[in-house]
């Protein structure tokens, strides 16, 4: 392998982005860098400030406030940990409301900025799979290998169905669902940088493939451009 690689995931809700990262992080050691829970941290840092989401001005003053932490320790049980001004919010962030308040103040353009400059000095200089809406368009646009990882609405909600299950989370298939229309509609309409599939991205559909088989289709594209 390559001494330096970079990987980008981007996708949809529930596209399996995380679970995917995370093993092909471990499988070639690589540091995984998950961009969404930094957005969660800020929508959540909003919501106990009580300060609107829509208003950009003061969403941006918040994310120059506070200090989000992300940590990636491969033999941790908790792979990875987010830490908002050092409380460790990782298992806070994957609720419902902290993702839906993730979209809303993921939905500014100076927010995303600032977002895009932090981002890019934590991937600088290292070897990783970073995953989320704008990896290939701003965060790694050198990329060996940009990944638009997708799959159908509805098999995205039962997977996201089954995370929150195992997470003791209650909902029910229909809710989740429509919250996954909604953010996708989010994600993908907004002015700024909106999630779309760039014209150098490996689009890779996961509908009918267990995550065994996805990273095994990833890393023969990741051997077959002499990148493994
Ligand atoms: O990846 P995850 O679903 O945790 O991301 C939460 C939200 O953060 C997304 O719905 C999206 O609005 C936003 N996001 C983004 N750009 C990224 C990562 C996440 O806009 N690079």
């Amino acid at each position: 392998m390559n001494k330096h690689i970079q990987i980008a995931i981007d996708g949809p809700v529930a596209a399996g982005k995380g679970d995917i990262a995370l093993r092909l992080a471990k499988e070639l050691g690589l540091v995984y860098i998950y961009t969404g829970a930094m957005y969660r941290a800020l929508g959540l840092a909003c919501m106990s400030q009580s300060v609107p989401m829509d208003d950009q001005k003061k969403v941006l003053e918040v994310l120059q406030s506070i200090k989000i932490g992300l940590q990636y320790s491969p033999l941790h049980e908790k792979p990875y940990q987010v830490f908002l001004d050092g409380e460790d919010v990782t298992d806070r962030i994957i609720k419902q409301d902290a993702a839906m308040a993730a979209s809303r103040v993921a939905a500014h353009a100076d927010v995303r900025h600032e977002m895009v400059e932090q981002q890019k000095q934590i991937a600088q200089g290292k070897s990783v799979v970073m995953e989320g809406r704008d990896i290939a368009l701003r965060i790694l646009p050198e990329a060996d290998l940009k990944i638009y990882l997708t799959a159908s609405i509805e098999e995205r909600a039962k997977r996201r169905l089954e995370q929150f299950q195992k997470n003791g989370i209650e909902k029910t298939l229909s809710d989740v669902l429509s919250d996954t229309k909604k953010r996708d509609e989010q994600d993908m309409g907004r002015a700024a940088d909106p999630l779309k599939k760039l014209p150098d991205s490996w689009e890779l559909d996961t509908t009918n493939l267990n995550q065994e088989q996805v990273v095994d289709a990833i890393k023969s594209e990741l051997s077959k451009r002499g990148l493994l």
